[in-house]
Formats: C-alpha cells, sequence, structure tokens
C-alpha cells in the first residue's frame, strides 16, 4: 500500500529525514517510535503532503500511483488521513460544515454521489452513537478553544466519517486519559478490517496493548534503526530509548 525508499526530507534547510524507508501492505499495523525531534511527525507531514516537508530525494508510492505528484487534497481523497499532533485551530469554519465539504469532495473524487444535509448527519449521529460520541463538538467552529481530548476526538470523528484506508496517528493518545485512549483503540479497532493499514506514533505502550501492532520501528538519526513486533515496545517502556541505545544523538 505504502513503499517509501531512500527518502530525505528537510524543514527549513535542516536535513530531518535521511535514507528513510518503510513499507506497509494492506491490513498491516505500524507503530512508529523514537525520542522528541526525531522526525516522526516529519515522516507522517510528508506522506500527507504538508507543505513545510521539503522532499529532496526518495521515493514515496501510495497503491503505486506517485505520492510526490499528488497534492495534498489528493492524497486525502485517495484514502490517507492524517491525525495531526497539533490539530489546528480554524475560527470562523463550522466543524460540520467543514467535515461534511470533505466528506464531500472525498466522495466526488471518488465518482461516488455526494451526501446531503440530512444524509450527512443521519451517518454521523449512526456513528457517534456507535462510541457514545456526543454532537456538541460539531457545531462549534473546527477546534476552536477545543481542549487537548476534544481535538482527538474530533480527529476521530473525522476518520469515522472519512473511512480512510491508510490511517497515520501523530501521537493521538498523548494527553488522554485513560477512558479517552480506550475510546481511541475502540474506534480505531473497529476500523482495523484486513484491508485499512494504521501507521500510529506513540511514546507509550499502553496504546499499543489497545491497538495490536504487527511491526514497531524505531527511528534514529533520521531513518529507521530497529524493527520488532510488540514486544520491542515491551522493551522500551522498561528500558528507555538510551537503555537500548536508541536515543538521538544529535538532539539530546
Ligand atoms: P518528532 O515528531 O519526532 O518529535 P519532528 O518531526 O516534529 O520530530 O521534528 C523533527 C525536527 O524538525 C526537530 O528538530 C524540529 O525542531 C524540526 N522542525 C519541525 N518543524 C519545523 C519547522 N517548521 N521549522 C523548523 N524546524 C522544524
Ligand atoms: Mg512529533
Amino acid at each position: 500500500m505504502l513503499e517509501i525508499k531512500n527518502l530525505y526530507v528537510s524543514i527549513e534547510k535542516n536535513e530531518i529525514l535521511k535514507d528513510f524507508s518503510l513499507s506497509i501492505k494492506p491490513g498491516e499495523v505500524h507503530a512508529l517510535m523514537g525520542t522528541n525531534g526525531t522526525g516522526k511527525s516529519t515522516l507522517v507531514k510528508s506522506i500527507a503532503g504538508h507543505f513545510e516537508c521539503n522532499i529532496t530525494q526518495g521515493k514515496m508510492k501510495y497503491n503505486n500511483k506517485n505520492l510526490l505528484e499528488l497534492d495534498p487534497n489528493e492524497r486525502a481523497n485517495e484514502g490517507i488521513f492524517l491525525s495531526f499532533q497539533n490539530p489546528v485551530e480554524i475560527e470562523g469554519v463550522n466543524n460540520s460544515y467543514f467535515l461534511k465539504t470533505a466528506l464531500n469532495a472525498k466522495r466526488a473524487y471518488n465518482k461516488e454521489d455526494e451526501l446531503d444535509g440530512l444524509e450527512f448527519l443521519k451517518q454521523l449521529k449512526t456513528k457517534l452513537k456507535e462510541f457514545g460520541l456526543d454532537n456538541s463538538l460539531l457545531k462549534r467552529d473546527l477546534n476552536a478553544g477545543f481542549s487537548g481530548g476534544e481535538k482527538k476526538r474530533n480527529e476521530l470523528i473525522q476518520i469515522m466519517m472519512l473511512s480512510p484506508d491508510l490511517i497515520l496517528l501523530d501521537e493521538i493518545d498523548s494527553g488522554l486519559d485513560i477512558d479517552a485512549i480506550k475510546t481511541v483503540a475502540e474506534v480505531i479497532n473497529s476500523m482495523l478490517d484486513g484491508k485499512r493499514s494504521l501507521l500510529m506514533i506513540t511514546h507509550y505502550d499502553r496504546l499499543l496493548q489497545l491497538i495490536k501492532p504487527d511491526f514497531v520501528h524505531v527511528i534514529k538519526d533520521g531513518k529507521i534503526a530497529q524493527s520488532g513486533d510488540h514486544t520491542l515496545a515491551e522493551e522500551l517502556d522498561e528500558k528507555g530509548f538510551e537503555g537500548l541505545g536508541l536515543h538521538n544523538d544529535k538532539n539530546n
């Protein structure tokens, strides 16, 4: 599904990812870990097509299409979704309207009928009810004044409605209480149907106990320094990055 080969990414003339490679097959769940500032967010932002990330070398393919030739909106419509580490607050844009517009843009791109307001609300209500989420966030402006937890819950609502094929989660569990982390796991696990793929960035083993990864990777000095199964995350939880020699030399 996703094939990244020898990727070099710089931000503001600093080379962050160097010779980075990763491949994700349909249905696979990958976790990405690493000390602060190693380029985890840079990686997922590069996949989503964030303007800050300057790809200088390497290849990135998604379903055999050259991602580097696709605009961020095309990547989203092709089924890539990034849940931001810090979701942006946009005052004046109604959250529900934003979500309906995004969903209908994706449907139109994929030659499906657009949903009218009534049908959209019906689907939204069904999905929210399934996970015990309320719709109060939908009435407000996009992320405006949302607490950290509310922003992450709003990202989950977007995932449920847009139903992406490749889900990228950038520290969706950071700052969440245990009940909220359980809700994240319930929603994400319900999406994992053996075809969708997931790449999640996290610092905590707790999320990985609830959403079992097939692979755990640790990034260091711009590329994956070690890969393993979920036991690698448990080991990191116990010994820390430094204990395993997986801390970033340059930043820490
Ligand atoms: P991580 O998510 O692993 O903590 P990031 O990918 O966010 O790390 O950042 C990698 C490096 O890129 C850090 O040194 C960070 O300071 C730098 N960086 C990220 N965004 C910017 C930016 N907009 N301008 C300058 N440097 C940036
Ligand atoms: Mg980050």
